[in-house]
């Protein structure tokens, strides 16, 4: 940067205020952040693009033992790791230390296979050479969530950096700390300075980046009202984007099913993460037939997640990211309570100081409720009356979502056919709760996004898939077909 520049940045720095955390636990204040100006996120933008322009011709092997060390770095400083997010979310220890394993795997996992999903495909069209090659695009711009902080940052960063690209990350405003920590992990490992950076910028400076030439493509997971602003900017200036929003599962509990095994995999998928999963299961659509014993088994499953310190081992809830979180999350309650739904446990706010909510339940849920119609991001599971298989069906299809969905039966199937004909949603599991993983593809269909992350399908989302033919030169030969 020149002088010029570095003057203005300081002043742009100077009239942005320090970003502060807060310990949702106890609504201390944690550290606070000095944010990137506007110019310098320009000006890493540019030294990003310079860097691709490197990295892109390193060989897979060389790519691939830099990010094998990441997850190894990963491995070694997990708890710590799993400390800041504590810190800094509230996410409990346990779920920290499984999170970094899981990226360290995800590191492992595209270290090994980004080679055979970014092979050369050869096609045969009838004479010459012809194959398709994927080649990187450039710098991707990822724009990520609180709720898994290392966890969201790795789904985009392990493959698009295997496949040649570089990234700039804007992460949640409220964890600057993991986003800082995620970057040193990648430098530490090898990954060249300029080619990922972190940037600790409001969203208010997202469309600017995504508008600037140096940024070939955007990523995008949180909620509905980001996704659109990221399309719009994106789709101005023609830029990919990938988008994975929000979600309001649905899990179908049939009359067949074992109701004490299914009310554990409905608890499971509605706490995971405090209930603060795009992926978690947050309405519960049950044959009339089993609801009383769905209602009571649900009930005492749910009963086990206390709440609890979550820098303590074995805690299975702690706080809500924010105390405004918990307030949003408590208000969809009430007002749902308001139109009719009946509270069968939890629902009301602890006299404590920090963002608590209680494990919730709550039955009778219809359309015009909130916990009908929206995404509750929080502990409340949504228990809603079906007919029969068909009406179930239609309930769960009838949300503007489709990121994740569940069919909980003794007939694996009847939940075959459900989970793979009938469900409108990026994945459906069969008497399990739907998780991410490296080796499947994930993202969902209507207002959970577009676009899909790991597997081959989420590394061939950031390359230029592209078709060469290659032939002898012929004197006096003549090109082929004149169609386009
Ligand atoms: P959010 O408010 O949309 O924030 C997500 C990221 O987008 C943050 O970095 C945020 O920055 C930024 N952002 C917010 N508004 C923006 C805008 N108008 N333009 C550009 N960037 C913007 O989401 P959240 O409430 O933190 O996260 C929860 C949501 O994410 C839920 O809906 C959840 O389902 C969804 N989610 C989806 C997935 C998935 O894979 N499908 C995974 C996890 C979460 P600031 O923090 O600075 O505002």
């Amino acid at each position: 940067m020149t002088e010029e520049l570095l003057a203005e940045a300081d002043t742009q720095r100077a009239a942005r205020p320090p970003i502060e955390t807060v310990n949702p636990a106890t609504g201390e204040p944690g550290r606070s952040y000095q944010p990137t100006s506007i110019d310098e996120a320009h000006a890493a933008a540019a030294a990003a693009r310079a860097a691709f322009e490197q990295w892109r011709r390193t060989s897979f092997a060389e790519r691939s033992a830099v990010i094998r060390k990441a997850g190894a770095i990963l491995r070694q400083r997990k708890d710590e790791f799993a400390r800041l997010m504590t810190e800094e979310m509230g996410k409990t220890l346990d779920e920290g230390r499984a999170e970094i394993e899981k990226c360290a795997f995800q590191c492992d996992w595209f270290a090994d296979h980004a080679h055979e999903y970014l092979a050369d495909q050869p096609t045969d069209i009838g004479g010459g050479e012809a194959f398709v090659t994927f080649n990187p695009i450039g710098v991707v711009l990822a724009v990520m969530p609180w709720n898994f902080p290392f966890w969201q940052v790795f789904r985009f960063a392990a493959p698009a950096l295997m496949a040649g690209n570089g990234g700039l990350l804007k992460h949640a405003s409220n964890v600057p700390g993991c986003a800082l920590a995620i970057e040193d992990v990648l430098h530490q490992a090898g990954v060249p300075r300029n080619l990922f950076r972190t940037l600790l910028l409001p969203s208010s400076d997202v469309e600017a980046l995504i508008k600037d030439d140096h940024v070939a493509a955007v990523t995008l997971t949180g909620s509905v009202g980001a996704g659109r602003s990221v399309a719009t900017a994106a789709g101005s200036v023609l830029k990919k984007c990938v988008l994975e929003l929000g979600g309001s599962d649905a899990y179908l509990v049939l009359e067949d099913a074992n109701i004490e095994a299914a009310a554990k995999i409905a608890a499971t998928a509605r706490m995971v993460n405090g209930g603060q999963s795009c992926i978690a299961g947050k309405r519960f659509i049950v044959i009339r037939a089993v609801l009383e014993q769905f209602e009571s088994a649900l009930t005492n499953a749910m009963r086990g997640y206390e709440i609890g310190d979550p820098a303590r081992e074995g805690t299975k809830l702690g706080p809500m990211q924010s105390a405004k979180a918990r307030d949003d999350i408590h208000a969809q309650v009430n007002e749902s309570v308001r139109k009719g739904a009946r509270l069968l446990l939890g629902g009301k706010v602890p006299d404590r100081p920090g963002a608590w909510y209680p494990a919730t339940v709550l039955t009778n849920v219809l359309p015009g409720q909130p916990a009908h119609d929206e995404e509750v991001f929080g502990p409340v599971a949504a228990i809603i009356a079906a007919e029969d298989e068909a009406d179930a069906i239609r309930i769960a299809n009838a949300s503007e979502f489709g990121l994740g969905s569940g069919v909980l039966t003794g007939d694996l199937d009847r939940g075959r056919r459900i989970a793979a004909e009938e469900l409108e949603a990026g994945m459906s599991f069969v008497n399990e709760n739907v998780r991410s993983d490296p080796r499947m593809p994930f993202g969902g269909v209507k207002h959970s996004g577009y676009g899909r992350e790991c597997s081959a399908f989420g590394i061939r989302e950031f390359v230029n898939i592209k078709s060469v033919h290659v032939k002898p030169l012929v004197p006096g030969g003549g090109s082929g077909d004149a169609v386009e």
